[in-house]
């Protein structure tokens, strides 16, 4: 089998003559040197902003962007015009909150992030779906707010707290049944298993970037086209106009539009070859793999006394992430101990 580790080099440190073992790629991923270099060449050699002129470096830059753009849409079996860049899934939720701001009717999971939480539960008719401690979203209470009219549910593809996957297909169904959109969030998700938007009919996708191995500062969103023409840009500014006159402007065409200002580049490029990096190991395999690391962990932690494994009991309901308690420590605590003991 390849090894992956030598592709990392931050793996190469060893504080205290210790190796990393780093196990927060939940939060942010380690970077290949692939996209290390990616990101240099951009610096060394491309330097330029894209969309703005007509030197050699910019059209270079700009069709540097532009590619990295096809290569992610094809990774996600989508076409480039509806893939929108965003700083990550934070503002790629945010973008689609303030597109349709006469949405009222909304709804987000209790196992969502406070990114796709915030936006959709706290404002006059925003509401929390309940999810049990196995992860099973409460389909009565989904039923319940569809039938008050949701317009739109955010719902998580892979819970960054409970490791589990709702079962998209059924509440697409529903969702869709009764006239609602549905966002999902796949920043967890998309590092570890083929994800396919148009499969699952979701309307809107979003993912963050650097956690597929791509620099900070970068992610997307994903929106079936008709959604993203009837959508309004949250910034307005540079490139998102076709032409300017001096009694208005008419906006580009999405993504476009919904790009102003100049975009993260080199966190695009960088990203681009990080999902090279990804199609190269083979989605598939990485979610065998993925699979078989959690399994292992569920079963050596059940086993230490005082653990207490959150969320699904049964490891094949779980996806490449495991939070655990232990009872009587404080989590921080914990955590701050496995890294100055074990460089964990
Ligand atoms: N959703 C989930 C499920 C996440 O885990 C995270 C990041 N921890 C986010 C959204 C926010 O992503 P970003 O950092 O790209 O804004």
């Amino acid at each position: 089998m390849r090894d992956v580790r030598t592709d990392f080099p931050l793996l190469r440190r060893q504080p205290d003559g210790k190796r990393i073992v780093y196990l927060d790629s939940a939060a942010t991923a380690l970077k290949p040197q692939t996209v290390v270099d990616a990101v240099s060449h951009f610096y060394t050699s491309q330097t330029a902003a894209v969309h703005r002129a007509v030197h050699r470096l910019a059209e270079e830059a700009t069709e540097a962007y532009e590619n990295a753009r096809v290569r992610i849409a094809h990774f996600f079996h989508v076409a480039p015009q509806e893939v929108v860049f965003t700083r990550g899934a934070t503002s790629a939720i945010n973008l689609v909150r303030r597109g349709f701001p006469h949405l009222r009717r909304t709804a987000a999971t209790a196992m969502e992030h406070h990114s796709n939480l915030l936006p959709w539960a706290f404002h006059d008719g925003g509401t929390i779906i309940a999810v049990d401690a196995e992860g099973n979203v409460d389909l009565r209470q989904l039923d319940e707010a569809l039938e008050r009219g949701l317009e739109l549910l955010a719902l998580t593809h892979l819970s960054n707290v409970l490791g589990c996957q709702p079962d998209v297909a059924e509440i697409v169904a529903r969702a869709h049944a009764a006239g609602a959109m549905v966002l999902l969030d796949a920043a967890q998700s998309a590092a570890h298993m083929p994800v396919q938007p148009r499969k699952l009919d979701v309307d809107f996708m979003t993912v963050s970037g650097h956690k597929m191995l791509g620099p900070s500062g970068v992610g997307l969103l994903y929106g079936k086209a008709e959604l993203l023409d009837r959508m309004q840009p949250d910034q307005l500014g540079g490139h998102i106009v076709d032409q300017v006159h001096l009694s208005g402007y008419e906006l580009q065409k999405p993504p476009h539009r919904f790009e102003a200002g100049t975009p993260p580049i080199e966190g695009v490029l960088g990203w681009g070859a990080g999902v090279d990096y990804l199609e190269d190991l083979g989605m598939e395999q990485v979610a065998l793999h993925q699979q078989d690391l959690v399994r292992y962990a569920h079963e050596r932690l059940q086993r230490i006394p005082h653990v207490r494994i959150v969320g699904p009991s049964d490891p094949a309901h779980r996806q490449a992430l495991l939070s655990f308690n232990v009872d009587g420590l404080e989590a921080h605590g914990v955590a701050r101990m496995l890294s100055q003991r074990f460089n964990v």
